[in-house]
């Protein structure tokens, strides 16, 4: 992409209203526009980001066998009324009435609508196990939308739920979900500790949160320090094999790690001392197994093996899509901007060229530019013809990992200047180093 062809909205102030620096990051490099309180429109560069999550997760939801679909964004009270969730839910939910006088609301999460779906079409236990997924749209009318996409109130979410015949069948449905997230935020380049939690108005006897550390988390964690030194890694695993996935779930939920909400002092003062860490983190997923809460009052049940119709155990399974861009951001930034890992970065390079116009810097840029594109690699190029240091403060804002810079002084000497933007450290080579550098 040309930069002189994009649409970069890039702001030079600082947003008074932004608390906190995930969410001023996101409106200075032009990612994303509030349209209304906790409502956003996702610009190019902030769609691009979003996007890849989204690909990630995709990816390793598939891996662990479960199959996406998609639902609609508003649906109908009658099936919240059915599991007695449309008066309990309270004020986040957002109640619509349409012109027939009909309830309607914009899903904040969506049992009701898959519990609906799965015993519409399936009766037989031989059709298990079963875990469909969509990445939809959500809606909650949080008290206090802040942080920008970090509590907004529509969000992206992905939601995915599990169909099983019998509880440890559903126990290893939940086991592959947290081994799946794992993998995920990995790859997101983030750091996300599995810690027990309050099931809240989903409901259920385990449920686990992910958190990511940081200063401006909203919750409170306690943990053993030991857990972050846990990886996941790119380790095999077989998700139909249920030892493998359990000692998965084992090995990352021994040590002590809970939320405010479940936190036990006297259980916490038996890690070691020098051990103990109270921090603030984000909840960027959590995972629920609640049995039979749903498929019983809703009917959602299967024949078994004997004949008898017993209702499936299931459990749900989101994660926070839109969240994850201010989590990342969060946690992998410096005072210059944002500092993207390679997994989730919108381009994977900028090139900057210091004297557009010159015929020799323009060749080199758009010989560079085409020499990364055959490598699948998407450059953004800086053709415009603005000042050095405000092309530089743009690319560091914006937070590519790679950054090469063409002037006509270097193409003299055969060289061009990589930067990495993690380290900061830039090193003068000819261009096709430089691109195999990257590649
Ligand atoms: P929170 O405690 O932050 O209100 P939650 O526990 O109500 O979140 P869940 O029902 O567990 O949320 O939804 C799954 C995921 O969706 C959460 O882990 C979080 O990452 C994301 N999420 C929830 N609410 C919001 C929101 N208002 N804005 C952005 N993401 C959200
Ligand atoms: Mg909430
Ligand atoms: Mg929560
Ligand atoms: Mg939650």
């Amino acid at each position: 992409m040309r930069l002189s062809r994009y649409f970069l909205p890039v702001l030079k102030e600082t947003p008074s209203e932004a608390q906190i620096v995930s969410h001023r990051y996101m409106l200075r490099a032009g990612m994303i526009k509030q349209a209304s309180a906790g409502i956003y429109s996702w610009l190019p560069l902030g769609y691009k980001v979003l996007r890849n999550i989204e690909a990630i997760v995709h990816e390793e939801q598939q891996r662990a066998g479960h199959i996406p679909m998609l639902m609609p964004t508003l649906q109908s009270a009658d099936l919240w009324r059915e599991s007695g969730r449309y008066d309990a839910y309270g004020p986040e939910m957002l109640r619509i009435r349409d012109r027939q006088d009909r309830d309607m609301l914009y899903g904040p999460t969506n049992e009701e609508l898959i519990t609906d779906i799965f015993r519409s079409h399936v009766s037989s236990y031989k059709d298990l196990p079963l875990t469909l997924y969509h990445i939809q749209w959500k809606f909650r009318d949080e008290i206090r939308p802040r942080f920008g996409v970090m509590r907004g109130r529509e969000f992206l979410m992905k939601d995915g739920y599990n169909f099983d015949l019998t509880k440890e069948d559903a126990l290893h449905a939940y086991n592959r979900h947290l081994v799946s997230y794992l993998r995920s935020y990995e790859r997101m380049g983030l750091q996300a500790i599995p810690m027990r939690a309050d099931s809240g108005p989903i409901g259920g006897d385990d449920t686990h949160e992910f958190l990511v550390l940081a200063e401006t988390g909203e919750s409170e964690v306690f943990y053993d320090s030991e857990i972050t030194d846990l990886k996941f890694g790119d380790r095999a695993i077989d998700y139909d094999d249920h030892a493998q996935c359990r000692a998965v779930l084992e090995e990352f939920t021994s040590r002590y790690a809970r939320t405010d909400e479940t936190h036990d002092e006297a259980l916490f003062n038996q890690v070691p001392e020098e051990r103990r860490r109270t921090a603030r983190g984000i909840e960027v997923g959590q995972i629920f197994y609640f049995g039979t809460k749903y498929s019983e009052p809703m009917g959602a049940t299967v024949q078994g093996p004997d004949g008898q119709a017993v209702p499936v155990h299931m459990g749900s399974h989101g994660i926070g899509v839109s969240r994850l861009l201010g989590a990342i951001i969060e946690a992998s930034h410096d005072d210059r901007g944002i500092i993207w890992p390679e997994g989730v970065t919108p381009f994977h390079c900028g090139i900057v060229n210091l004297k557009s116009g010159d015929e020799a810097a323009d060749a080199a840029c758009r010989s560079i530019y085409d020499s990364l594109t055959a490598l699948g690699l998407e450059p953004l190029y800086d053709d415009t013809d603005d000042r050095a240091g405000a092309k530089f403060a743009t690319m560091d804002l914006i937070g590519l990992p790679w950054r090469i810079t063409v002037g006509p002084r270097g193409l003299k000497n055969g060289v061009v200047e990589l930067t990495s933007r993690r380290t900061g450290t830039s090193e003068e080579l000819p261009p096709e180093q430089a691109v195999e550098r990257i590649a």
